[in-house]
């Protein structure tokens, strides 16, 4: 379905970007990885799929790394028509701990650096009248939780993006919608997991228990492959006119 065509997804390195990346690369898009940690095993997972995949290392709090990855993009495969900006950090604490230097990097990475992506990646997009833009933003875009100010203005910041790059561009084939995850196992979440386990001297199991219990009452963590699926359908023909949606994955967080 997407033979020919090439995606950047940011902070892909792990976690719900690489299976987005994978989900994609399935679909036969060619790939551009980006995020820290082990490059070359996600990037042989994304090869094994039979697509060309490339890497760039952009630390998406700097906008000249981030506007350098993206002509590296379209130099390395002809053009950038699928971003998904993915990369993002966290930081618990209550806001009158919370340190000045977290709440900068978490705004940088998890709200500016989607901006100077989706900024750079546009006139490509509207030139082809083509494009797909999906924010991997969060539950936290919708609704909040106690100690997590930065994280919580970040992704509220990111499905009012959403809605106005959708706006902009509501009469062309560029689209541009959110995914809002509940929690996800990645090592953002395990994280937390670790700190609850700690913090009230239980097991990982019951600390994971009680992180599921608090919220989501599937009790069951949304998968990258489930929400690798739901950017494939955003790319598809039945996403042409889905338009500036924040489509929450999140176990029936939002609906009690
Ligand atoms: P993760 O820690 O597994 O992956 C984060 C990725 O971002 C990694 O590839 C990392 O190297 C990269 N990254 C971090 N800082 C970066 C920087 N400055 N420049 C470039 N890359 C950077 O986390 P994840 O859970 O897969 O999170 C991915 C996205 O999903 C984030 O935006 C997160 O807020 C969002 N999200 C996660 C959950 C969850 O439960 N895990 C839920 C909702 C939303």
């Amino acid at each position: 379905m997407l033979k020919g065509k090439t995606a950047l997804v940011t902070g892909s390195t792990s976690g719900i970007g690489l299976g987005i990346a994978k989900a994609l690369a399935a679909q036969g898009a060619n790939i551009v990885l980006n995020g820290f940690g082990d490059v070359d095993g996600p990037k042989a997972e994304v090869a094994a799929l039979g697509v060309q995949v490339a890497y760039h290392g952009a630390d998406m709090s700097k906008p000249a790394e981030i506007e350098d990855m993206i002509a590296f993009a379209t130099k390395t495969f002809g053009s950038l028509d699928i971003l998904v900006n993915n990369a993002g950090i966290q930081h618990v604490a209550r806001t009158e701990n919370f340190p000045v230097e977290k709440w900068d990097a978490i705004i940088a990475i998890n709200l500016s650096s989607a901006f100077h992506a989706t900024r750079l990646a546009l006139p490509a997009m509207r030139a082809k009248n083509w494009g797909r833009i999906i924010n991997v933003a969060s539950i936290h875009g919708l609704v909040a939780s106690a100690e997590k100010a930065a994280y919580v203005a970040a992704k509220h910041g990111v499905v009012g993006l959403t809605k106005v790059v959708a706006l902009e561009n509501a009469t062309t084939g560029v689209t541009c919608n959110a995914i809002c995850p509940g929690w996800v196992l990645t090592p953002l979440v395990q994280k937390q997991v670790d700190a609850k386990a700690t913090a009230l001297s239980i097991s990982n199991e019951e600390a994971t228990k009680l992180l599921l219990g608090e919220k989501e009452p599937s009790m069951q963590f949304t998968t990258p492959e489930e929400l690798g699926a739901l950017a494939v359908f955003f790319c598809s023909t039945a996403g042409n006119n889905v338009r500036g949606v924040a489509w929450n994955m999140d176990g029936g967080w939002t609906a009690q």
